[in-house]
C-alpha cells in the first residue's frame, strides 16, 4: 500500500512539473508575440531623430514633432488643435 502511494505520489509530481513547463513555454511565446505591439510610436520612430525627445507624426499632415509639442486625442496625435479637428486623413 505504501508503495503504491509513492508511485503515485511520483507521478502527480512529474505531471505538475510537465504543466509548469508547458505555460512557461506558453507564456514566453505570448511575451514574444506581445513586444512591440505595446508601443505603436517605437516603428514608426525614424532612427535619426532617436534624440533625448520621443518624436510622433501628426496622423493629418504627417509632420514629425516632439511629443512634448504633440496634441493628443485618445490614440491620435496631432499637430495642432487644426488638425486635431479635422481627423485622420480620409483616403491614402
Ligand atoms: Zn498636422
Amino acid at each position: 500500500m505504501g508503495k503504491a502511494l509513492f508511485w503515485v505520489a511520483i507521478f502527480v509530481g512529474s505531471l505538475l512539473v510537465t504543466r509548469l513547463l508547458a505555460r512557461k513555454a506558453a507564456q514566453r511565446g505570448l511575451e514574444a508575440g506581445q513586444s512591440g505591439t505595446n508601443s505603436p510610436f517605437a516603428s514608426r520612430k525614424p532612427a535619426a531623430l532617436r534624440s533625448s525627445e520621443q518624436m510622433v507624426r501628426c496622423e493629418q499632415c504627417g509632420v514629425h514633432l516632439p511629443v512634448s509639442e504633440a496634441i493628443r486625442t485618445g490614440s491620435h496625435i496631432w499637430c495642432s488643435q487644426e488638425h486635431a479637428k479635422l481627423g485622420v486623413k480620409s483616403g491614402t
